[in-house]
């Protein structure tokens, strides 16, 4: 098992992407043949999730385990969700990706013996109203325990705060499903919203962690985040965790749980299982 304070050695990097650059900046004619590749690859099926684990910082015990898409291409490698969710975005793919991620990462949960998953979901599939829908599919073809899942929303979904938000939120929230507030501190979520929110997780993106302990303003921002998310009884996490010495200081302020290659890279499926001793006997 994988224990916050007895870290050992650091896991070796991953295979280097051998992709530049394929998001919003790229020529219209590049766009328009990747969003072409694209759709082929959603319609093959041809994504792969990578999962990386998350660890209450006090006991080391790992709680979580995070979905996180990859494309394997040919001849460009392992291209990162960062290079075609964007593109995916702005069609109707991500509805279809996103269904796609939610059945195979509850199918892949189902046969953890501990351990909870977490699972990205993309602003398109709130806000078209198709997010019951898959989620309900996918809980149910799979088996898993809503209790067991938990969905990961950025501050920049939730600042509308419509109505229509509050009520799905609500309506995922009480099946059992978790909710987490993704990469807190890079939008401009307001604290009146989130109190208005039915979250349960906070997440402290890694750019307030990576200066840590040393940044002396960035180590104020931190506590007092922690405090705020404790105040709204939410757990919070520190992503981007890579020293000992962030992990200890985080701990040390009380944030509960942290992810970050300190820990773990994100790992194949059967990888993870097996680093983590995850399959039930
Ligand atoms: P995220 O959900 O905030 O995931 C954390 C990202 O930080 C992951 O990048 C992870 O590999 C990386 N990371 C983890 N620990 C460390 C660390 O210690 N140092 C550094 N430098 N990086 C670390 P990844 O896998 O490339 O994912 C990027 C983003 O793509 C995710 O950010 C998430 O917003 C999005 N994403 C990933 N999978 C999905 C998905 O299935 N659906 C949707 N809609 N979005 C996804
Ligand atoms: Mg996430
Ligand atoms: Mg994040």
């Amino acid at each position: 098992m994988i224990n916050a304070n007895q870290t050992g050695p650091r896991p070796a990097a991953p295979p280097p992407i051998r992709l530049a650059v394929i998001d919003g900046r790229s020529e219209p004619a590049m766009r328009r043949r990747l969003e072409r590749e694209l759709r082929t690859a959603t319609v093959a099926g041809a994504f792969v999730l990578h999962y990386q684990p998350r660890l209450c910082l006090a006991s080391g015990a790992v709680e979580v385990n995070e979905a996180l898409i990859r494309w394997p291409d040919r001849k460009r490698g392992l291209i990162p969700p960062n290079a075609f969710i964007p593109i995916a975005e702005r069609s109707d793919l991500i509805n279809l990706i996103g269904a796609w991620v939610l059945l195979e990462a509850c199918s892949e949960a189902v046969s953890w013996s501990r351990a909870r998953l977490s699972v990205n979901v993309s602003a398109r599939q709130l806000q078209s109203g198709v997010l019951p829908i898959q989620l309900a599919m996918a809980l149910e073809q799979s088996g898993l325990p809503p209790d067991r899942l938990e969905l990961e929303l950025t501050e920049s979904m939730l600042v509308d705060g419509s109505t229509d938000t509050l009520l799905t939120l609500s309506a995922i929230r009480d099946l059992g499903v978790g909710l987490a507030l993704d990469d807190f501190g890079t939008g401009f979520a307001s604290l009146s919203m989130l109190k208005r929110l039915p979250l349960t997780v906070m997440k402290l993106d890694r750019s307030l962690v990576r200066d840590l302990p040393t940044n002396r303003e960035d180590a104020a921002i931190v506590r007092a985040v922690i405090e705020t998310g404790h105040a709204m009884r939410l757990t919070v996490v520190a992503e981007g965790i890579e020293t000992e010495d962030q992990r200890a200081f985080l701990s040390g302020i009380g944030c509960d749980e942290g992810q970050g290659y300190l820990f773990s890279h994100p790992l194949p499926a059967d990888q993870l299982r097996s680093k983590l001793g995850l399959t039930r006997s």
